[in-house]
């Protein structure tokens, strides 16, 4: 299977940082006392740790797991719950924070057997959506930013659990880069008896990058 690396900035990190500080203050006025913010692992473990560090007073918080079916870039659209939440959330208030709604499915089974669990009030909060891909009319109350339809990492989301750590969004992921044989380019000034001597220069799209 060929394996792909990011290779375009879609979101950079100055813009993640002022909207996901956006999104804190929107979301504490909206709840001043007290927000049961439940986050989805794993992707969503970065966002959720800097939305909670912008909000000030109190937030309590728990995790879930899901795993829904996937191959390479795309999803089936199956879920399964693999931990559920460790506290009762009866008359509490809460938000479940997410990375990405694409087809609404993840969301939809989530909501669902969360809002089984008498909450209060239950909201959610995305930092990504791509409404374009919709299959299913799923509410989300908070968005971060929406885009096109195209395979995004980094920022918690992942290749293949690869990209997580990265702290820009990256989409566009390319094949991997050919490093057997460097494209050979003419050495100026240095002719030699033989006709032009070629060298070997790494071009631009070698450089790392990040
Ligand atoms: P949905 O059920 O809405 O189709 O998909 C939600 C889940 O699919 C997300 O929680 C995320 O794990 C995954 N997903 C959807 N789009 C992307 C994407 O562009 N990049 C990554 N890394 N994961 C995605």
């Amino acid at each position: 299977m060929v394996d792909r690396r990011p290779s375009s900035i879609l979101i950079s990190e100055a813009q993640l940082r002022t909207r996901v500080a956006e999104m804190a203050a929107q979301i504490r006025a909206e709840y001043p006392d007290n927000v049961h913010i439940i986050a989805v692992l794993k992707g969503a473990f970065m966002f959720m740790s800097d939305l909670v560090r912008h909000m000030d007073g109190s937030v309590s918080m728990d995790f879930m797991a899901l795993s829904s079916y996937a191959k390479g870039t795309t999803r089936s659209g199956e879920v399964r719950l693999l931990k559920a939440v460790d506290t009762t959330l009866d008359g509490k208030d809460v938000l479940i924070v997410e990375d990405i709604v694409d087809t609404g499915l993840t969301l939809t089974y989530l909501q669902e057997i969360l809002r089984a669990r008498n909450p209060r009030t239950l909201r959610t909060a995305c930092l990504l959506s791509k409404p374009s891909r919709r299959k299913v009319d799923v509410q989300v109350e908070f968005i971060g930013f929406t885009i096109e339809d195209q395979f995004v990492v980094g920022y918690g989301l992942d290749y293949r659990d690869r990209y997580r750590n990265l702290l820009r969004l990256w989409c566009r992921l390319a094949p991997p880069l050919q490093r057997t044989r460097a494209p050979r380019r003419a050495c100026t000034g240095c002719r030699t008896a033989q006709g032009t001597h070629f060298t070997n220069v790494p071009p631009r799209w070698w450089l790392p990058l990040w």
